[in-house]
């Protein structure tokens, strides 16, 4: 008789715990609902980086004095600046500059010590190539402009979820004119 109580109880216990995990499993998929959904059907639809992105370096050839900075602050020396020593203006004159963004951990130190600002973080993140050794840009590649998400007539821009306005959970569901959550940069310098 004992044995028998004793199973009883161990059998309800069992049960009590077994309706413990399961609500605590509803418990998630209910949480689940009140979200916002983060699939965003890439290549159809692409978020707009944030004015902070660190994609691809642009670079502006005419704007570099060659003064080599930006390979003295990199922390693997990675920019490429050849350069030959003109005697009639007694300047170093530019000739081929590169940045392998295979290598590139796009820390954003070059753009940030560079005197003359010839270069600049893109919000291009698509380079995914075959070869790795394509990845190595020179001076023409590096001053191709990138394609806005924004501008891609092919593309749906959604904005990052961190940017949405006050309210809103769906970004499919914001039109562009809306005013977005927080200030933008201008704004902070300004206030
Ligand atoms: S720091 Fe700027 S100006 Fe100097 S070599 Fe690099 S890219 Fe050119
Ligand atoms: S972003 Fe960083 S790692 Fe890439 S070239 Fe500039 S300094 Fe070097």
């Amino acid at each position: 008789m004992l044995k028998f109580l004793n199973q009883v109880g161990e059998y309800a216990k069992e049960t009590v715990q077994a309706a413990k995990y399961i609500g605590q499993g509803l418990a998630v998929t209910f949480d689940h609902m009140r979200r916002r959904p983060v699939t965003v059907q890439y290549p159809y639809e692409k978020l707009i980086p944030s004015e902070r992105f660190r994609g691809r370096i642009h670079f502006e050839f005419d704007k570099c004095i060659s003064c080599e900075v930006c390979v003295r602050v990199c922390p693997i020396n990675l920019p490429v600046v050849d350069w030959e020593f003109n005697k009639e203006t007694k300047k170093k004159q530019l000739k081929h500059y590169s940045i392998d963004f295979g290598v590139c951990i796009f820390c954003g130190n070059c753009v940030e010590y560079c005197p003359t600002n010839c270069l600049s973080m893109t919000e291009e993140y698509e380079l995914a190539a075959y070869e790795r050794h394509e990845l190595n840009y020179d001076n023409v590649a590096l001053g191709r402009l990138p394609y806005k998400v924004s501008d891609d007539p092919m593309v749906t821009p959604l904005r990052e979820f961190a940017y949405l306005p006050k309210g809103a959970m769906d970004p499919h569901e914001v039109s562009s004119g809306d005013r977005r959550a927080g200030l933008r940069p201008e704004e902070i310098i300004e206030k």
